[in-house]
């Protein structure tokens, strides 16, 4: 996990002062890291009747879609607000940095439908929170939020509360 880790690139004050950045760019390049990173992600949710992945937009995707693929079923993309082009429902959210929407088509997910959420890093856990709120209005089951990377020192966790997260990588800042 240690390669893994190292993998990933800091970047102090982007895009705002006091931000740690990480860019996980540079272990997306990386074939090896790229693959063992989701198939470590993926594998854990191997016949558990995981019935999609829900990646939320943008480097959510690159890590659902992957898992997805992997696992032999669906993707299911959260969006930023205006991209989506059926009739949406839409979920607000806070940043680390600011704020935004977020929108899922209203018949992606059915009433009992067991989904995993896949984004890149949870850092205050106010997006993937709004996503599983959103996603539980439209009745889905969510099994657990997925990430490459958590900020631990920013409790994103405590944001989900009764709900199983699991990051493949920590770190302090
Ligand atoms: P949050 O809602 O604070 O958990 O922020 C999570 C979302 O913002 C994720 O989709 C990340 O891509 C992005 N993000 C927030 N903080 C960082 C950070 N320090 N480094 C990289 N991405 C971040």
């Amino acid at each position: 996990m240690k390669a893994l880790k190292k993998r990933i690139r800091n970047i102090p004050d982007f895009p705002i002062k006091g931000i740690q950045f990480k860019d996980i760019t540079t272990l997306l390049s990386d074939p090896a890291s790229y693959q063992r990173a989701i198939d470590l992600m993926a594998h854990r949710h191997f016949q558990k009747g995981v019935e999609a992945v829900v990646g939320i937009e943008a480097r959510g995707f690159v890590m659902g879609a992957a898992m997805a693929y992997k696992l032999g079923i669906g993707v299911i993309l959260v969006r930023k607000a205006g991209k989506l082009p059926h009739k949406t429902v839409a979920a607000e959210y806070t940043l680390e940095y600011g704020k935004d929407r977020l929108e899922i088509h209203e018949d992606a997910v059915r009433p009992g439908m067991k989904v995993v959420v896949a984004d890149d890093v949870l850092a205050t856990g106010g997006t993937v929170s709004a996503v599983v709120d959103l996603l539980k209005r439209q009745g889905a089951v969510v099994v657990e939020c997925c990430f490459l990377a958590e900020l631990t020192d920013l409790r994103g966790r405590e944001k989900l509360k009764g709900q199983k997260v699991f990051s493949l990588l920590k770190f302090r800042d």
